[in-house]
């Protein structure tokens, strides 16, 4: 009886369930499998110093194409990754492949891991990134992990520990999706970022939107203040770009630069650019 009433129980559950909870339950299972059955792959979207128009590294980006399921965004797949703890996984899978191929181009670009909250408060977490700069011979100081805001504020004490773990190694931390997240100006001080990433919703339009150019302008101003370099996430026009230089940003990224792409798309990119050491180095405070 007690048995019957389990499965009766379970198909009320199974019911009600609405359709994204089943097919968050798919892609829970299929995820588990997608590292073994080599449905992972890194593409590359090109980071560039605005000023000049030089490439100084890559945003390394996660794809998954599963035969059941097709290929599947990670704005998706990662929120049931963490969920789940497969990210540590994925996200371990994800900073070897991209240390791997930054270790073999001709040139010291630069190279974006994005990390995720739970991978941050891991406890190795450090020591993974130490033991994956060491099998792949990748510089400390061409590796940039990104972080967002959102990563810290479940236990700052833990997200600063480990991101002073991660600084000793030599490695660089940007502070990903800025503006988006809680408190963000007492966060950009009390952390060890090297650079901010403005999140794209704020240059989209930034050239004919004045709310979105008055934040633009403030976050700028404040990484002047903080001596901290700013690049520009989803920059799609040439009109934005155009905003962008002319409010001295030093970075940006997006579509109208470049699209992520497998790395061949870019290896003329690398080959062509000048010799860069390592990332965008922290800019000097502009007295006013
Ligand atoms: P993100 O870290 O903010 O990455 C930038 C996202 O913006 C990427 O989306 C990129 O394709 C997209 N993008 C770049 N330029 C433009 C543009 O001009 N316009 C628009 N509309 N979008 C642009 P993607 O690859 O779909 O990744 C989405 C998010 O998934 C990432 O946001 C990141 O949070 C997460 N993600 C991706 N790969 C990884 C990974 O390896 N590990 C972890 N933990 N998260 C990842
Ligand atoms: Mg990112
Ligand atoms: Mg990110
Ligand atoms: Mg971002």
């Amino acid at each position: 009886r007690a048995k019957a009433e389990g499965r009766n129980t379970f198909r009320f559950f199974e019911a009600s369930m609405g359709v994204e909870a089943k097919s968050r339950r798919l892609i829970e299972q299929e995820l588990r499998q997608a590292l073994m059955r080599n449905e992972l792959k890194m593409v590359y979207q090109p980071q560039m110093q605005i000023d000049t128009g030089e490439v100084t590294g890559f945003e390394a980006l996660m794809r998954w194409h599963n035969a059941r399921l097709g290929e599947i965004p990670p704005t998706s797949f990662i929120p049931i990754a963490e969920e789940s703890g497969i990210i540590l996984q994925l996200g371990e899978w994800a900073l070897f492949v991209a240390c791997q191929e930054a270790a073999s181009w001709e040139k010291p670009l630069s190279v974006a891991v994005n990390v995720s909250a739970i991978q941050l408060y891991s406890h190795d977490f450090p020591q993974k990134v130490h033991s994956v700069l060491l099998r792949t011979g990748l510089a400390p100081y061409r590796l940039e992990l990104e972080i967002t805001e959102t990563s810290l504020i479940k236990d700052t004490n833990r997200a600063l520990a480990a991101l002073r773990h991660l600084k000793s190694l030599g490695v660089r931390i940007a502070m990903d999706d800025f503006g988006t997240g809680y408190s963000s100006l007492s966060n950009v001080r009390a952390f060890p970022f090297d650079m901010i990433k403005i999140d794209r919703s704020f240059i989209k339009s930034v050239d004919k939107n004045a709310q979105g150019a008055a934040i633009v302008k403030a976050v700028l101003g404040l990484g002047r203040g903080l001596g901290l370099p700013v690049l520009a996430e989803g920059i799609e026009t040439p009109d934005e770009l155009e905003f962008l230089a002319g409010e001295s940003c030093a970075a940006g990224q997006g579509f109208y630069l470049g699209q992520p792409g497998p790395i061949e798309n870019f290896k003329h990119l690398i080959s062509s650019t000048a010799s860069f050491a390592g990332g965008m180095q922290s800019v000097d405070v502009i007295p006013e």
